[in-house]
């Protein structure tokens, strides 16, 4: 056993780390009394003890004036999307008129599809990510059948090497060699499978340069990474606030739509949440949209859902993603160290980290590859304390979150480790 990784040790590095008092801010799981090793934050975010700072107002005002909530509540539900506008915006570079909260994520993608991508006979293909999330593999196949392509010729997967990661050098050639058959790149900003992170800004250069719409799917992304989507003139992209962003499970989404794009005035697919806000309630046989993302809205806005991802939005901007960030990658370097360690350890553990190394392509999440005894380790750890997650065919994933995770949990971790390899 390696000292670096002993637990006092680790809380030698806690104690250090100017971030170390937020983790008491969040309800962590247990297990045997004690708190359980969560690394699963990149699937769902843990619970903050004042998440319902705002949700319990609205349960109130609902309560006490319910209908009348919606002009008379303390933040009128009438436009109550607009009370998260600002700290959505600079969590990910937009201006507040690009941005907003609706519906689920696979929704959402459907609504910027129909907007987006806008296929022809000569230019109809989309380049994406091999290793696609299924829910956005489905979303792809089902908006290319709609236009009358054909699903199974229209995809095209970037080059991977053998674990599943792709050469950037490659990518941007790839948009050169298909560029007169592309009609979109849609690519997630951080691959949920191997947790390598995309150099966005580059990436819309080459589209926009090659008259290519440039979309992302930041499920991974968002609350992970340095995003600035109005300044690298993304067109558009779409994440849900349940993984990095801790606003409960299968909560709601946020958009961002370029200002560039909204002045183009794309068909949407329309409801009345989208209409101008003057006339909303009355009759009009015509759909005058907002003229900013806010139109691309359909429903009245689910009120709880928001309240409580306004309360993390706030926190998240209180903190600002620079700290964050840099207690992401200390966090990051000494797992990764970790885990070389235990492969000196252990003929049995061998594993290979499959995530890329520098901290421009990596974010939260490290997955690891185990050439033996895979399951076996997976399911060590669930049943010792460790939160991780398994993808065929033999990866784990573990995402340490800057906001609650602790250099302890990855000294535990190694520990729990050493006993089962
Ligand atoms: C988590 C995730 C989703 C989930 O979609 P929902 O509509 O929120 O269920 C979709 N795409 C990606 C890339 C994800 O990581």
């Amino acid at each position: 056993m390696n000292k670096e990784f002993s637990i006092n040790n680790a809380k030698k590095l806690d104690k250090n780390d100017s971030l170390s008092y937020l983790r008491s801010q969040f309800n962590i799981p247990k297990f045997k009394g004690e708190d359980a090793v969560y690394f699963s934050g990149n699937s769902l975010g843990l619970q903050h003890k004042q998440f319902d700072k705002y949700f319990n107002i609205e349960i109130e005002d609902w309560k006490n004036i319910a209908v009348d909530g919606h002009f008379h509540a303390q933040t009128p539900w009438f436009d109550y999307h607009k009370s998260l506008a600002k700290d959505t915006a600079t969590l990910v570079g937009a201006k507040e008129n690009e941005i907003v909260s609706m519906n689920g994520l696979s929704v959402n993608l459907h609504l910027l599809l129909t907007s987006f991508y806008n296929p022809s006979k000569s230019k109809f293909k989309i380049l994406c990510e091999p290793n696609l999330f299924p829910s956005d593999l489905y979303v792809l196949h089902s908006q290319v059948e709609l236009r009358g392509f054909d699903p199974h010729q229209s995809l095209i997967f970037l080059p991977t090497n053998s674990y599943g990661v792709v050469d950037e050098s490659e990518l941007f050639q790839t948009i050169e060699k298909h560029a007169h058959e592309l009609a979109l790149i849609f690519i997630g900003g951080v691959n949920y499978y191997t947790g390598q992170v995309f150099d966005l800004q580059k990436i819309v250069q080459h589209g926009h340069n090659n008259g290519i719409t440039v979309g992302f799917d930041l499920a991974h992304a968002a609350g992970n990474i340095n995003l600035e989507l109005h300044n690298w003139d993304v067109d558009f992209a779409a994440w849900c606030s349940y993984k990095y962003l801790n606003s409960g499970p299968g909560n709601i989404s946020s958009i961002f739509i370029h200002e560039k794009q909204i002045a183009k005035k794309p068909f949407r697919l329309a409801g009345w949440w989208g209409h101008s806000e003057s006339t909303r309630f009355l009759i009009e046989d015509k759909f005058n949209p907002i003229p900013t993302a806010e139109g691309w809205q359909l429903s009245n806005a689910p009120i709880f859902g928001l309240s409580v991802y306004r309360q993390s939005l706030e926190l998240f901007n209180k903190l600002g993603m620079k700290v964050l960030i840099d207690k992401r990658n200390d966090l990051n370097i000494y797992l990764r160290r970790a885990i070389l360690d235990l492969n000196t350890i252990s003929q049995n553990f061998q594993c290979k980290i499959i995530t890329p190394l520098d901290s421009n392509h990596q974010g939260a999440q490290l997955s690891i590859l185990l050439r033996n005894k895979g399951k076996e380790i997976y399911s060590y750890l669930t049943k010792h304390g460790v939160y991780v997650d398994w993808r065929d065919p033999n990866v784990i994933r573990l995402a340490p979150v800057p906001l609650y995770n602790s250099f302890e949990d990855i000294a535990k971790f190694y520990n729990i480790m050493l006993k089962c390899i």
